[in-house]
Order: C-alpha cells, then sequence, then structure tokens
C-alpha cells in the first residue's frame, strides 16, 4: 500500500430520463490516494433511509483530511427518485413493475426505467474491491450488519464495521445458479457477491429521522471497513461483545388483529427462550387481552412490528438465534 492525502472529486452521473427530458442523476464522490484497493459505499436505495446520507456527510469530513491508499467511491443518495418523494419506494408512476431499488441488481440496461438506472451504476460496484450498502431499519429493530455466511471477506468487512450485531445474510443463493428463481436475488449485496465483490448491508437505526447517534455510527462502520480493506493504515477498531446472529427462527405471527405490546421488562436486543411468553395482543377499544405472545424459539429479539399496531398473520416480531 502506499499511502497519500486523499483528493476528492465530485461529479454528476447520469442514471437516466425523466419524460420531461429532465436527467435522472446521482453525485458521486471520488477519494483518491496512492496505490491500493477501491471500495464502494451507497446509500438511500430506499427514500426515507436518511441516516445512510448523513454517515457519508460525517465521513466526508474525515475522509477529505486522510492518506489513502486507493479509492473511495461514494454515492450518497442512490435512488433520487424515492428521496425526492420522501418514500420508502420509488413511486409507482416511474415504474411499477420494479418499485424497490434493493431488488433488481444489477440491473437490465434493456429494462425499466429502475432496471436502468441500477444498471447505470453498476459498473461503479464491478470494479470495486469491497463494498458498503447503507440502509436504516425501523425505529425497533436492533442495529445490525448483514453479510453472506459462505463469504469470508463479507464476515471480516461485517465484524469491521463495528456494531454489537452482526448478522448472518439469511438468504444465502446458490453461486452457481443464475438467481432468477431466488426473490432476494436481486438485492445489491447478493448481486455483488456474485460479481466476486465481497459486500455487506448495515442497517442502521431510525429511518424517516436523522439520528445523529445513527449517523455517526454509520460514519465509524465505514471508517473501521477502509481500515479493514488497508484503504486506511491503522487497523479497525475490534468490537469484543460483538453477537453473530442467524436469522433462522420461525416469525412470531398474530393469530389476532390487535395493538401488540411487548412485555414490560423485555427491550429489542433482549435474549429469550422458546416458548417464553414475550408479549400479548390487546383489543385498543376494548383493552381485552386477545391473545399471548410466545417466543418461536431461543434468541434475541430482532425487532418487533412497526407502530405494534398488528393484523391476523402479520409478523409481530423478529427472533435471532446466537451462533
Ligand atoms: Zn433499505
Amino acid at each position: 500500500m502506499e499511502y497519500a492525502p486523499a483528493s476528492h472529486t465530485t461529479v454528476s452521473r447520469r442514471l437516466g430520463r425523466f419524460p420531461s427530458g429532465r436527467d435522472v442523476s446521482v453525485t458521486v464522490h471520488r477519494y483518491e490516494g496512492g496505490v491500493g484497493p477501491t471500495v464502494f459505499v451507497q446509500a438511500a436505495q430506499h427514500g426515507i433511509e436518511l441516516n445512510g446520507p448523513a454517515a457519508l456527510r460525517r465521513l466526508h469530513r474525515r475522509l477529505v483530511d486522510a492518506d489513502i491508499a486507493g479509492t473511495v467511491v461514494v454515492v450518497p443518495v442512490v435512488n433520487p427518485i424515492a428521496f425526492d418523494h420522501r418514500s420508502y419506494l420509488t413511486p409507482e408512476a416511474y415504474d411499477a413493475f420494479n418499485a424497490n431499488f434493493n431488488r433488481i441488481w444489477p440491473g437490465d440496461a434493456d429494462g425499466s426505467l429502475q432496471e436502468r438506472l441500477v444498471a447505470n451504476v453498476w459498473p461503479l460496484v464491478e470494479r470495486a474491491d469491497a463494498a458498503v450498502d447503507l440502509h436504516t431499519g425501523m425505529p425497533e429493530m436492533l442495529e445490525h450488519v448483514r453479510f453472506r455466511e459462505s463469504d469470508p471477506e463479507a464476515r471480516a468487512l461485517a465484524a469491521a464495521f463495528g456494531t454489537a450485531d452482526v448478522l448472518v445474510n439469511e438468504d444465502p443463493i446458490d453461486p452457481e445458479s443464475d438467481g432468477d428463481a431466488d426473490e432476494f436475488a436481486g438485492k445489491f449485496r447478493e448481486a455483488a457477491a456474485r460479481a466476486g465483490v465481497p459486500a455487506i448491508t448495515a442497517e442502521l437505526s431510525n429511518s424517516r429521522t436523522v439520528s445523529r447517534e445513527a449517523a455517526q455510527s454509520g460514519a465509524d462502520g465505514v471508517w473501521n471497513v477502509l481500515r479493514e480493506c488497508d484503504v486506511l493504515g491503522d487497523p479497525p477498531e475490534s468490537t469484543p461483545e460483538q453477537r453473530l446472529l442467524r436469522d433462522d427462527v420461525p416469525r412470531v405471527v398474530a393469530q389476532t388483529s390487535g395493538l401488540f405490546e411487548l412485555r414490560d421488562d423485555l427491550v429489542i436486543g433482549a435474549e429469550v427462550t422458546d416458548g417464553e411468553d414475550i408479549g400479548a395482543v390487546y383489543d385498543p377499544s376494548s383493552f381485552e387481552q386477545l391473545e399471548t405472545i410466545e417466543a418461536t424459539g431461543d434468541g434475541v429479539i430482532f425487532s418487533v412490528a412497526r407502530g405494534r399496531v398488528v393484523v391476523t398473520g402479520e409478523r409481530l416480531a423478529s427472533i435471532a438465534s446466537v451462533a
């Protein structure tokens, strides 16, 4: 590695065209130093996930003054259409078939609008030696990083990112298959893995708002990944208490509609055992308890239904086993 002061440039990259003739374009930051690897970082595939761009602004302030080896390519708002509409998905008016930006990687130059946008980002990803995709989850979800179990390089990136919890990819796919049959095959992380680029997905906390803690955690996480990749000269900070989790516990599903309350003494991240009472569904009008909810396996309460209003058959909570 050869470390040199980072030189920073930005370009506007045209991804497509609106019906009015305006360009759909994204801002791409490049930080270049001495000889070394290339790391690609993106955020805001989903338009309400604001802590990714907020994290990358914090990262920027540190990177412009750093000595680095290699190149860091950063796209803070990779899906500007959803972002400008303050919407998780891209509005149907633009692409009714592929509303979720994170299900269509690596895109299709002859496909729908969104598939074409993604296809025009993809060359930046393919050329990278590692990739980080920043997302944010619901407030009631553990901050974590996801990676593909069969990829030791991705696992090292996930560990380096440094959140207290890392989650093994719940949807490993056959590397020999083209992935068409797999609904998750179009996730960024999976497409990158198929192209030989180790990739992680960071799920920071708190979508729809900028949380200082989440943004700082994202900036620190990417900084540690750059250390792990030797783009920065010092080793990543270790997270000795990091838990490795597996998304393999059956879903906790509501058998009745109502308002779900977690047991008073439980918090997100608490460990529970199979069959333990973890809460109840109440009728919000009559106050009657309709259903007692039990843990579906041993593990950690990973997330709880958004707003906790639940409809019969809907997921109430996710439990991840501790590996
Ligand atoms: Zn997301």
